[in-house]
């Protein structure tokens, strides 16, 4: 997508990891001239492969003329510390923006305006289950035979698809560090899935991360919001955008409570879905047994993304079939393998406590394997689970410092994945399920969480052939 109102104009763009790339070659596109910049000189590389001649950002004067700095969500900018590119940006007064803003100021296409249906952008945040949800929305859309491209967080930039058709959608996951940034925002429907404590440290504290998420649910800001109402920041939410109690603007949502009141509502209950309206169920589903999207923190993702399609005007039977055929995302309670009763399931996905302690509460009898690079926020989530662990073993560089966490649970220092798996292999009994749920961060170990989840079936497929 070439990037609108930027022909001619010097942009600078911090970070040349995938989304910085891609915003470089969508700026190129819509005719401006790209200052790149990134530390490490692989990536510097990898930009003048692609053409660009890297400017360094980190000299005095460097953004002289900018018309914009462009800055990847892996950069800090405000905490701990500001970034100094981003400081001499606002010394100098040049707007820092980011993909996703660049995005909402150009995908609308002249060929939109003679559509009857013209494309909507779904947009997702919250803390846990954002992929799911995304990816969820998405395949119900495409489903249903619409034109569907899914992007953001979840794996593809924003800049790299390829506009849609004629009611057609775009459904994107968006990060805190992402929704904090974009300086446009305009989803048709923004859903947030829940909040809990994560990345504090890049957002100076709880206040500061859901106020990020926040900016997505704005005064005059999307069409419908899908809100998960099970904490006290969602009904914030949920009451701050509704007009009165039978708004149906928003749709609340909830893995919890019933929520049978005046407006619109979707939740789940004992493996059901209900969906209603106006003190009124209107419909359900059986949730139970369908295999993409097991335990009750899926249900949450479903209900979210059954009321986004709804939005769109899916019919609740034609959610359902494609609810049943959704395959689930690797790395999210994926079941990699059974032996001899035993279930090994990878959710390297569960990078922070609350994560993990949904996958805790997905098994009844678990061999967990956790650790890694820990997070803020602690391990207190974890513990009302531990009577599901028949033991731990604690992988990550700083396997001892982990443990400390895990009190009088029964566990053992592995340190390796290898080890971890193997030993949980070899303890494991009928009925038991080893689980890959880290409650941590890959850092230390691994280059990010899909490689912690590779290694795990790898490990899992070597211990099962010996
Ligand atoms: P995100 O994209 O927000 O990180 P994912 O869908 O990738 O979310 O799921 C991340 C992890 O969080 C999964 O491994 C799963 O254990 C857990 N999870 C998924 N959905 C939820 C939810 N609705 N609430 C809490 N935890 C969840």
């Amino acid at each position: 997508i070439p990037v609108r109102g930027v022909n001619g104009a010097r942009v600078a763009v911090l970070g040349l990891g995938r989304s910085g790339l891609s915003a470089a070659r969508a700026l190129r596109a819509g005719g401006a001239e790209v200052l790149p910049w990134d530390d490490n000189e692989a990536a510097r590389a990898a930009a003048e492969a692609e053409g660009f001649a890297p400017a360094d950002l980190t000299r005095a004067g460097a953004l002289e003329g900018a018309a914009a700095l462009i800055l990847s969500p892996g950069i800090p900018h405000l905490y701990p510390a500001p970034n100094p590119v981003v400081a001499a940006a606002w010394a100098a007064g040049v707007p820092v923006d980011n993909d996703i803003g660049l995005f909402f100021r150009s995908f609308a296409t002249e060929a939109w305006e003679s559509f009857d249906s013209p494309p909507k952008v779904i947009a997702v945040t919250g803390s846990n289950g954002k992929s799911t949800t995304a990816a969820l929305i998405h395949h119900v859309l495409a489903a249903s035979g619409r034109d569907s491209q899914l992007a953001g967080n979840i794996g593809r930039g924003v800049l790299d698809i390829d506009p849609p058709g004629e009611g057609g959608a775009v459904v994107l996951e968006l990060s805190s560090y992402q929704t904090e940034l974009a300086r446009a925002l305009t989803p048709d429907i923004a859903v947030f899935t829940n909040l809990s404590a994560d990345h504090l440290d890049r957002h100076g504290g709880l206040g500061g991360y859901f106020a990020a998420k926040r900016r997505l649910f704005a005064e005059g800001g999307p069409d419908r919001a899908v809100i998960g109402v099970d904490e006290d920041e969602g009904r914030f939410l949920a009451n701050q955008m509704a007009e009165g109690p039978g708004d149906d603007r928003v749709i609340r949502v909830s893995a919890e409570a019933k929520l049978a009141g005046p407006g619109w509502s979707v939740f789940a209950r004992k493996g059901f879905l209900a969906e209603w309206r106006k003190g009124r169920q209107v419909a359900s589903i059986d949730l139970r047994g369908v295999p993409g999207l097991p335990g009750a923190h899926n249900h949450q993702n479903a209900c979210a993304a059954y009321a986004a399609a709804r939005c769109l005007g899916i019919g609740p039977r034609e959610i359902e079939r494609a609810f049943n055929d959704f395959a689930g995302l690797p790395h999210r309670s994926q079941l990699v393998a059974e032996a001899g009763g035993v279930r090994f399931v990878n959710d390297s996905k569960a990078t922070n406590a609350a994560s993990a302690a949904r996958a805790l509460a997905a098994f009844p009898r678990i061999r967990w394997i956790c650790g890694g690079l820990e997070k803020e926020g602690g391990l207190g989530a974890l513990t009302p689970h531990f009577g599901h662990v028949a033991k731990a073993y604690v992988i990550g560089r700083e396997a001892a410092g982990f443990a400390l966490h895990l009190r009088d649970l029964p566990h053992e220092l592995c340190t390796t994945m290898a080890a971890a798996v193997a030993r949980a292999a070899e303890e494991a009994e009928a009925g038991e399920v080893v689980l890959l749920a880290p409650a941590a961060a890959s850092f230390d170990q691994y280059d990010n969480f899909e490689k912690r989840g590779e290694d795990f079936i790898a490990e899992v497929a070597r211990v099962l052939q010996r």
